[in-house]
């Protein structure tokens, strides 16, 4: 199965997806991880996406497309993929769906995760003090809202003109939000 979790910046996709891969075996992809891993091992890729990421923008499509792609074959031999933080854009999300046509896979879900802004701001606020992410603090996270809204949220109709969306309010606790996505699966 290949699962998308979809939703804004700290609407709890990382959470939910660690929680996927350790109850079925499903292997996360999150560019996000990738790219942060990328730049702390000082990679000429990390030292490319280091400033961008740190201001909240986008990291060019291509690089994250082939991110993906290299890790995608590895996914589906392992039983599927969820997807976290990918796709951003609609050249990413058309780009997933025909690296899964070539190896006779598609997309079987897209769980959105919907959590209101001050909420967003919240959790960001305590992450910040907690981890001290760089693309935390309040002017980054402005920016990857606004990118957000911008550039990912457009494919939700994409989504569901496949019939493939649910949408799941993302303001409770953990294991509340785990059980609505796990009825979303069922
Ligand atoms: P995340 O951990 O998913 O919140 O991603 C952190 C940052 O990595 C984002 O704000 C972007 O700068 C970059 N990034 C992660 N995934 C993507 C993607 N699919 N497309 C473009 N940029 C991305």
């Amino acid at each position: 199965m290949n699962l998308i979790l979809f939703g804004p910046p700290a609407a709890g996709k990382g959470t939910q997806a660690k929680r996927l891969v350790e109850q079925r075996g499903m292997v996360q992809l999150s560019t996000g991880d990738m790219l942060r891993e990328a730049i702390a091992s000082g990679s000429e890729l990390g030292k490319q996406c280091q400033a961008i990421m740190s201001e909240g923008g986008l990291i060019a499509d291509d690089i994250v497309i082939a991110l993906i792609e290299a890790r995608l074959k590895e996914a589906e031999d392992a039983g599927g993929a969820i997807f976290d933080g990918f796709p951003r854009t609609l050249a990413q999300a058309e780009a997933l769906d025909a690296m899964l046509a070539k190896l006779g896979k598609q997309i079987d879900a897209v769980v959105r995760l919907k959590v209101d802004d001050d909420a967003l701001l919240e959790r960001v606020a305590k992450r910040f003090a907690d981890q001290g992410r760089p693309d935390d603090n309040p002017e980054s996270f402005k920016v990857r809202l606004d990118a957000y809204n911008r550039n990912t949220a457009p494919l939700l109709p994409y989504y569901a003109e496949k019939g493939l969306l649910t949408e799941i309010d993302g303001m409770g606790a953990i294991d509340a939000v785990a059980s609505a996505i796990d009825a979303a699966l069922s």
